[in-house]
């Protein structure tokens, strides 16, 4: 029997049967099959789902040969990749042909299909996660059909499958809306807590995408700001090799390593050495192709949850959770992330019809994570947050109700969908019922 485990190791799982499929009549039939015999499939991406939401339970699809550009429409700007293809492939190839995505989050390990139906996102711009930049999909329903949908073909499956949780049936293949291939300018600075939160919506009204770090038990944050410039790719000013690796490798993966190696055996020196990591932070500014700018390698393991709130509910909650890490005994090395993105229309979207402000909470993998999150879990569920569906948090369907408000649409389309709950799984199970 084979194990699973996802990237944090938080959560593992033994499959009874694990197979590679290669392309969608292959995907219709083993669901078919297993349909007809009351088993139960699931497709995993790269495991980068801090919750259980990929844990296969009995037949286990592994997406790596699924991969690969298939179609390219210069004509209405969008591309279609197969379900399995790594976010990095898919940036690359499109570099190679002139275009790019429009956003992104921080990495790009994670398959396409699996960032997609957790909502993954970056900051800022006119869509923020990679769902709201999808134009169309194919899937394989609970029944072994091979389903199209777009926003003329299946409008409701389109709607609900872009962030499907797995929940609805196995991505054949995702097509996305691409932009030509331009430059961004990353401008890095050091700031305080004050100045932050006090230019915060200055910065989001002033640049296209805001991505905000605050360092725990610290006055320190660091801005980060990227704007598309007007100029081809062949004029980009990106940092030098050595500045890079020195930055974003040695920097931020080698010596936090070590930082948290510190932190962990010796908790109580965690604030001096955030206070020490707020020191090296130093302003910077280049400039390069999109998916160089917003992703970076990320090896030192972690643990996260991320909340998505109201927007102007946002700035509160982040000021609720310093004060209550302030006079807590935990000490956090992990800086907390806030990001923002525009409402979209997508049926359990963590920004659904409103703009939302998110703030992202992580400790070392090795660090017990429990109290922290569920205090921090607490303010953002009292200012209406609703979690990112790949990171950890404890919410039950009866409480997510609350905060989708079409919750009902989503779950009548599992009924007809996946009658038999051939994707169902534990972390389904408790989030949808
Ligand atoms: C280091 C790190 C950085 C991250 N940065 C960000 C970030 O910046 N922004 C953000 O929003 N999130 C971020 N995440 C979260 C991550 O993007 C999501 O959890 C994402 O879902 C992981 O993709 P995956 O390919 O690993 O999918 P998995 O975690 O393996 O699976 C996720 C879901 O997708 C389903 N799935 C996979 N393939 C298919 C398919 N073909 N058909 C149907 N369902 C499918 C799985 O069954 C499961 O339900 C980060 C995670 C890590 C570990």
């Amino acid at each position: 029997m084979s194990t699973w485990r996802n990237w944090s190791g938080l959560e593992t799982a033994s499959p009874s049967e694990v197979l590679a499929p290669t392309d969608p009549a292959s995907v219709a039939e083993i669901v078919a099959r297993a349909a007809g015999t009351g088993r139960r499939v699931k497709m995993v991406g790269t495991g980068h789902s801090f919750t259980g939401i990929s844990a296969p339970e009995d037949i286990m699809l592994r997406p790596d040969r699924m991969i690969g550009i298939l179609e390219v429409d210069r004509a209405a700007m969008t591309v279609t990749a197969a379900a399995g293809t790594p976010l990095r492939v898919l940036n690359t190839e499109l570099a190679r042909m002139g275009l790019t995505l429009h956003n992104m989050g921080d990495i790009a390990e994670q398959t396409v299909a699996g960032a997609t139906s957790t909502g993954t996102h970056g900051t800022g711009g006119v869509s923020a996660s990679l769902s709201a930049q999808l134009s169309g999909l194919e899937l394989v329903s609970g029944e072994g059909e091979l389903l199209r949908a777009s926003r003329t073909e299946n409008p409701e499956l389109f709607a609900a499958a872009r962030i499907g949780l797995g929940a609805l049936g196995v991505l054949t293949s995702l097509t996305f809306d691409v932009e030509p291939l331009g430059v961004l300018e990353a401008h890095e600075q050091p700031i305080s807590w004050a100045e932050g939160l006090a230019r915060y919506d200055e910065f989001v009204a002033d640049n296209h995408h805001v991505d905000m770090y605050w360092f725990p038990h610290t006055d320190g944050m660091q801005v980060k700001t990227n704007n598309r410039l007007d100029n081809e790719p062949s004029q980009a000013e990106p940092l030098s090799r050595l500045r890079a690796w020195w930055d974003d490798d040695f920097l931020a993966n080698r010596v936090y390593s070590v930082i948290n190696r510190v932190g962990n055996a010796r908790p109580d020196s965690v604030p001096r050495l955030n206070e020490l990591a707020v020191k090296f932070l130093s302003e910077r500014r280049y400039s390069d192709i999109p998916h160089r700018v917003f992703t970076t390698p990320r090896t030192v393991v972690f643990k996260e949850m991320e909340y998505a709130v109201p927007r102007a509910a946002g700035l509160a909650a982040l000021r609720e959770a310093r004060d209550r890490i302030e006079r807590s005994q935990w000490r956090i090395s992990f800086p907390v992330e806030i990001r923002q993105t525009p409402a979209d229309d997508i049926t359990l979207g963590t920004s659904t019809g409103r703009e939302s402000m998110y703030l992202a909470f992580h400790v070392n993998a090795r660090t017990d994570h429990r109290d922290y999150f569920a205090a921090m879990e607490q303010i953002m569920v009292a200012h209406g947050g609703r979690p990112h569906w790949g990171k950890v948090h404890t919410r039950t369907a009866e409480q997510l109700a609350e905060v989708y408000p079409r919750f009902e649409e989503f779950l009548t389309l599992r009924d007809r969908l996946d009658p038999h709950r051939v994707f169902a799984n534990a972390y389904l199970t408790r989030v949808l019922g």
